[in-house]
């Protein structure tokens, strides 16, 4: 059975020979370094709660491909029941860790991949989907992680990617080989990149035949030649280093973004899945983004659960928990939660069979999600931020509850309710903290925000898949001004 332990996953990526550069040095030892590990962390969950029996129906399937027990992560979904087992995986996740566990861009590249290879095939009589079919294969037996890459720079944006000053500030084929491609550019926010096994790259947006060197799908593994990495700084991350565990709020588990650069890196042509072919950017872009739009439904609202129990634990130990006004700000976060999970659900049960027999998610559903997304956490933050008190950004540091003359001073002072002690206020308060204003805020909010695509880009689908002239023809019917 292909499915790697925690410790199997931990190790392979010690083998990975990468460059990688955090906060301006250069670190061999990624693994161990303490603003890598609590995101390492936390994607391996994703391997340990695979072993766990009682979690077994979310966390594995059997691959369409070889008929092995695979990690959900690899699989490409085969019904809207994987759809939404997906979903609640997600949740579990959320929950387990309160954070992001990085690794669902990759198996929402391979969906899209996967159908959007079979039908560009079907129109070009191109070979793509073969090639992918195999590449999957391997990750689905070596049960790797793959970053999902799509974000370029993106450089000045009222320009195509080829009339750019700088014609690398999109991935690009910078030179065809008998045996393969030369690419070059950099992707931006690469969650749990430093995580990873492989890279698949995918083009970021619609192209045109001006372009076609853009148009651009392939997988390398993470320590190919040419490839550089530098992780992204996040809210308060250097707290990692102090020393003082209980600051930072979520001791163990973190997610973590990084910038990717690609330096002239070879890519064989078995691992290319688009090359010039502009006209399928744009399905490509749709299909992943509509996956990993379906994505937050499931993880958002599993944080959404740590966040809530949070809110809720602050209550109790203040004193506050059966006022009214603060049940009914817990009860407005659980709707608020639930909504996301609801939409996640739904786009899920609605999928459809695509050409390549892989499930789609319904796109216009899959964006609402998203679009609530961008919004809910928020205030669901604020709201927790309202039930928590100032307390939560004027709390002194772990060294001064340990300090000799003032640590009884802070013990006797911050003490809430009686039988609670002062110690579960604080980590409580600290929790908060990390995932309202925290390194966990970068993905709860920021990433919520941005993340699959910012609120615009949901909008416009929305636009495009309502279908207003049903509506505009019902309203008509019943107003009886179809003649007029
Ligand atoms: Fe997965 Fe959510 Fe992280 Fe995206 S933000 S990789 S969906 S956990
Ligand atoms: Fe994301």
């Amino acid at each position: 059975m292909p499915l790697m332990t925690r410790d199997d996953y931990i190790a392979s990526l010690r083998a990975l020979k990468r460059r990688v550069f955090i906060h301006g040095e250069r670190v061999e030892n990624v693994v161990d370094h303490p603003l890598v590990r609590p995101s390492l962390n936390a994607c391996a969950m994703t391997y340990e709660l695979a072993h766990a029996s009682e979690h077994a129906a979310l966390m594995r399937a059997t691959s369409n491909l070889t008929g092995e027990t695979i990690n959900r992560f690899t699989h490409l979904h085969q019904s809207t029941a994987d759809l939404i087992a997906k979903v609640k995986m997600q949740r579990l996740l959320g929950q387990t860790t309160g954070c992001c566990f990085q690794r669902c861009v990759g198996m929402d590249a391979f969906n899209a991949l996967d159908s959007v290879t079979y039908e560009m095939d079907q129109a070009l009589g191109t070979n793509y989907h073969a090639r992918f079919r195999a590449y999957l294969r391997d990750v689905q037996t070596r049960d790797l992680v793959v970053d999902g890459a799509m974000t370029d720079p993106k450089g000045d944006r009222r320009l195509s990617p080829s009339q750019q000053a700088d014609p690398d500030v999109f991935v690009h084929i910078v030179e065809r080989k008998s045996d393969g491609i030369i690419v070059r550019g950099a992707k931006l926010h690469q969650t749990g990149a430093l995580n990873s096994h492989e890279i698949v790259v995918m083009p970021t947006q619609t192209l045109g035949e001006t372009d076609k060197d853009y148009a651009v799908s392939f997988a390398v593994p993470a320590d190919a030649s040419g490839i550089v990495m530098i992780l992204g700084r996040q809210p308060s991350d250097t707290r990692k280093l102090e020393d003082a565990p209980r600051d930072v709020g979520n001791r163990e588990f973190g997610g973590h973004e990084a910038v990717i650069v690609f330096n002239d890196v070879f890519v064989p042509w078995e691992r290319v899945f688009m090359a010039g072919e502009y006209a399928f950017s744009g399905k490509l872009v749709e299909r992943f983004a509509g996956y990993h739009r379906q994505s937050y439904g499931g993880c958002k609202s599993g944080v959404g659960d740590v966040l809530i129990g949070t809110a809720q634990m602050l209550a109790q130990y203040q004193g506050v928990d059966k006022a009214s006004h603060i049940r009914d700000k817990i009860v407005e976060m659980i709707h608020l939660n639930e909504t996301l999970y609801a939409c996640g659900i739904a786009c899920s049960a609605e999928g459809k069979p695509t050409a390549s027999g892989t499930y789609l998610i319904d796109l216009l559903l899959a964006n609402v999600c998203k679009l609530n997304v961008t919004r809910f956490p928020y205030e669901i933050a604020r709201l927790a931020q309202d039930i928590a008190g100032g307390l939560l950004v004027t709390l002194p540091s772990e060294k001064d509850f340990a300090h000799p003359e003032v640590g009884a001073l802070l013990q006797k002072y911050l003490r809430g309710v009686a039988n609670y002690t002062t110690d579960e206020r604080c980590r409580m308060l600290r929790l908060l903290e990390n995932l309202t204003l925290g390194p966990g805020a970068a993905a709860y909010l920021t990433e919520s925000m941005h993340g699959a695509g910012s609120p615009q880009a949901q909008r416009i689908m929305l636009a495009r898949l309502a279908d207003l002239d049903t509506k505009t023809r019902l309203a008509k019917r019943l107003a009886g001004v179809e003649s007029l």
